[in-house]
């Protein structure tokens, strides 16, 4: 198989996390004093961009405007250190308290806000990294602001990459998550004629879109018997051989896909309409003369470009 190499979004990460060195609230005092550093703002999940341009606090908020954030909320929450890009520290700092109409006196510019799906228009593949990263720290902290074990609060700790039960006699700390997603294409080859590869049109996106299967690792499964579970479960299907191919980042919270190439010996599908509308096998060719996602019309459409599904499309494709 050729052309592995991931060229997908939330894949080109080139930070330095700094892992033991952020422990430090010294060493991240210091950080946030840099000249070089760089603070992205987040609200309500979404990033502040200035037409089609990022917007990020730097030095030059520093005295003024960011001073006031940092020091009216509680900054150890909202402020994230993410990394050292080269020798610029990059933090997150998540401003949902404000008012929205705020926003645009505040950095001084006129804001708009962007979701992280569109915003990948905009941005650079490694800031899409970055503003990945991002956001699903916020996200995890957002939805983390008690103790799972005692319902007390929590705070940061860790430079925002661990959060710690306030409850002496408690004191559980927490990581944050990642969810294993197994992502598969399973090919079946005839014995007369071109091989096919299944793909499902899934509930929640548009008609006609064709995507490969995919679904959670259960607790306690391997990932190669989730790839076997889920193929049987959404489509009726018994895989004979799994091979795993790469991975991909999917903060839609905290998701990593894990992409597979998986074969059987059976044609006959038999799908769970809860989980897919419809499955069917097709070939390279067929595959070719597919729309793209969003356009107009009957036709069948591929999967969004910046997904591991389209990845593991076009390189079967290429190979077929
Ligand atoms: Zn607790």
């Amino acid at each position: 198989m050729n052309k592995l190499t991931p060229n997908f979004s939330f894949t080109e990460m080139c930070l330095d996390r700094a892992s033991s060195k952020r422990k430090s609230d010294e060493w991240l005092l210091e950080q946030l004093a840099n000249e070089e550093c760089q603070i992205i703002p987040t609200w309500r999940g979404q990033f502040l961009f200035n037409k089609t341009t990022l917007f990020v606090f730097n030095s030059g908020y520093k005295s003024n405007v960011l001073s006031e954030i940092l020091g009216r909320h509680d900054k150890e929450r909202s402020c994230i250190f993410l990394g050292m890009d080269n020798t610029s520290p990059i933090f997150v700092i998540d401003i949902s308290y404000m008012e929205e109409d705020n926003l645009s006196r505040i950095c001084n510019k006129t804001i708009e806000l962007i979701d992280l799906r569109a915003s990948l228009a905009f941005v650079t593949s490694k800031q899409a990294s970055i503003l990945g990263y991002a956001h699903w720290l916020t996200h995890w902290h957002r939805s983390h602001h008690f103790c799972g074990f005692c319902g007390s609060s929590t705070k940061p700790k860790n430079a925002g990459h661990s959060l710690i039960c306030i409850n002496n006699e408690c004191g559980k700390e927490v990581f944050p998550r990642t969810d294993p997603v197994v992502i598969m294409l399973v090919e079946y080859k005839p014995k007369n004629g071109p091989a096919q590869c299944l793909l499902a049109e899934h509930h929640r996106i548009p008609d006609k879109v064709v995507s490969t299967l995919a679904g959670f690792v259960d607790p306690a499964e391997t990932i190669e018997q989730a790839v076997i579970r889920e193929v049987k479960e959404e489509a009726g299907v018994n895989v004979s051989t799994v091979k795993y191919i790469t991975s991909q980042p999917w903060p839609f919270p905290s998701s990593l896909m894990l992409g597979f190439y998986a074969t059987t010996d059976e044609s006959l599908i038999n799908i769970d309409d809860e989980e897919i509308r419809d499955a069917k096998w097709f070939t390279a060719d067929e595959i070719r003369t597919f729309d793209e996602w969003g356009d107009e019309g009957n036709n069948y459409k591929l999967p969004r470009k910046e997904s591991i599904s389209r990845f593991l499309i076009n390189a079967w494709v290429e190979n077929n």
